[in-house]
């Protein structure tokens, strides 16, 4: 039986791992957890993807306990900016597609249009509490989306992934403070902090490690190692020597910088969703936070200096951002061939990273420690099991790269060096084939990348059509079927939509009283 767990690293993914386990665990498992003084974390990854939710009810966190300390707000959707033209922008919701006599809205609005009315906008409610800038929930904590049972009251104790479960948004956070509140919390569940350095990192007679060793504590031993030391990959690459796969070969953007932004919340009002505005060499993410904003300019260093990224960046801005430090990353894009080995298991950064596009990198987190309780190991550390979760570790990741892929090569700009090369540039393997059977049908649950990695048909849906690569054709069994069904549903999320967008109170509105 593993009966003492030690976690290296005390970012986002340390805390993450330590609390989720010990949530699961509970006394039977002893969790020591050792995070450097010296070295900082990422200091960015603050929008999240909507499985988090699932997260927070399985530690038994309310929104009102959390939130506030972390400077929490909602998002319910992506806002592509400048990625079809300039100047154009659409949305992508957590918001699955309703459907009409068997196919999605997505294959009517090819049929029936107005194609003067984005996809987005006909298919779905959130994108209209999006501009109006409207919170997800009542002022009495209900949820607006009545098939979903919220309430407001304790969250339900869910357990692994819900992946049946659409939740219609998700949260912007302080990763700091995030980190901080699930240090707080771990240690009042009974996990041990360390703050310390690794020096040294001990092998065993079978090539797993036996100790690592800290320059204050000494050694420590554990049954498990759980490496959450950032890019670094302090266990998993540096000791055990696994190779990291790049994937820069599809996806080149390598660099990033990024601001605090300090803002009055109030006037402006508060965005539910994250921006990814495309420049020339990138783009460029705004994440309204309560109190400030979280932006960074994600960049290919083939095309562009960090010197020209952080001017750009700050002329993007503005003057709010004049004394503003800026955060130069490089990352390291791909993935360990293999997370777990022998007793090291790599979740977070020192995993897998692919630029922060579509917000994954706190899913995949999420999705590394649930597929670890899944495979959970005991003392043998049976290598099939750990087979099996680097297989889903991996078609995770791989799944989003293609994802992300699609996003450069659907785009329809090719107005600079940059987005030129990213129509040229090669594309992993399948997506070719996927994306000719896309010119002809819109894609679907037998067609898109066949394992799961947080994506469903219905984001392919409204990334072709938003990026502007929709097939040319609408559905000929459409021709052949009675719209009348098809036209109701159509009306009835505008009726929806705009009944929302009155009724709900704003997000500032709402999050003003949640934060007390
Ligand atoms: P880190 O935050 O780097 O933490 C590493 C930890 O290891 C630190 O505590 C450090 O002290 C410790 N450590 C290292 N070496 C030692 C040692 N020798 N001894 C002891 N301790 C040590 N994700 C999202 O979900 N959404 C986003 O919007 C998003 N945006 C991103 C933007 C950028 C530019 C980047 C690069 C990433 C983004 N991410 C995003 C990813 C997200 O930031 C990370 O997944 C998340 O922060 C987890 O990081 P981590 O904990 O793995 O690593």
């Amino acid at each position: 039986m593993i009966g003492h767990v030690v976690i290296v690293g005390g970012g986002t993914a340390g805390w993450m791992a330590a609390t989720y386990l010990k949530a699961t665990f509970q006394d039977r498992l002893d969790v020591t957890l050792v995070e450097s003084a010296n070295v900082a974390t990422i200091g960015v990854g603050e929008a999240t993807f909507s499985t988090v939710r699932h997260f927070f009810d399985y530690l038994g966190l309310a929104e009102e306990e959390w939130m506030p300390s972390c400077n929490a707000t909602y998002k319910l959707a992506i806002r592509f900016e400048n990625w079809r033209g300039r100047g154009e922008y659409f949305y992508h919701p957590f918001e699955r597609l309703r459907t009409a006599d068997g196919f999605t809205l997505a294959d009517w609005w090819l049929k029936l249009g107005p194609h003067d009315r984005r996809l987005d906008e006909a298919c779905y409610v959130l994108p209209a509490l999006c501009d109006a800038k409207r919170a997800p929930k009542r002022l009495d904590g209900t949820l607006f989306h009545n098939s979903l049972h919220d309430g407001g009251d304790r969250p339900r104790r869910t357990t692994m992934f819900q992946q049946d479960t659409q939740f219609p948004y998700a949260y912007h956070f302080d990763a700091a403070l995030l980190a901080e509140f699930l240090a707080g919390h771990g240690t009042r569940q009974g996990v041990r902090r360390v703050l310390d350095d690794v020096v040294d990192v001990r092998r065993d007679e079978r090539g797993g490690i036996s100790e690592i060793v800290t320059r204050e504590h000494g050694p420590l031993a554990g049954d498990l190692f759980v490496d959450c030391t950032g890019f670094r990959g302090l266990l998993i690459n540096k000791t055990l020597e696994e190779p990291f796969e790049s994937y820069e070969n599809v996806l080149p953007n390598d660099r990033a910088v990024a601001l605090r932004v300090p803002v009055d919340t109030e006037p402006d009002g508060l965005a539910p969703y994250t921006t990814a505005s495309a420049r020339d060499a990138g783009w460029i993410w705004t994440i309204p936070l309560f109190g400030r904003i979280g932006t960074g300019y994600v960049y290919s260093s083939q095309f562009c200096t960090p010197e020209e990224a952080e001017a750009e960046l700050r002329s993007f801005v503005g003057p709010q951002a004049a004394d503003a430090e800026a955060n130069h990353i490089r990352m390291r894009i791909g993935r360990n061939r293999r997370s777990w080995v022998h007793n090291c298991v790599a979740i977070g950064l020192s995993s897998g990273f692919v630029e922060p596009l579509e917000s994954t990198g706190i899913f995949f987190i999420q999705h590394g420690i649930e597929q670890l309780v899944r495979h959970w190991p005991d003392q043998g550390h049976d290598q099939v099991l750990a087979q099996g979760y680097n297989e889903s570790v991996a078609r995770c990741l791989d799944g989003v790269r293609e994802f992300l892929v699609l996003h450069y090569k659907a785009a329809a700009r090719s107005d600079t060096p940059y987005w030129k090369a990213a129509d040229e540039r090669e594309l992993p393997e399948g997506l070719a084939e996927r994306l000719r059977l896309w010119e002809a049908r819109l894609p679907s649950g037998s067609s898109v990348y066949p394992y799961y990695h947080g994506f469903e048909s219905y984001s392919y849906n409204v990334m072709l059509t938003g990026l502007g690569r929709a097939p040319q054709r609408s559905h000929p069994a459409l021709d052949l079927l009675d719209p009348t069904a098809a036209r109701d549903q159509f009306a009835d999320v505008r009726r929806q939509a705009e009944r929302l967008a009155g009724e709900l109170p704003s997000q500032y509105e709402y999050l003003a009283q949640l934060h007390g």
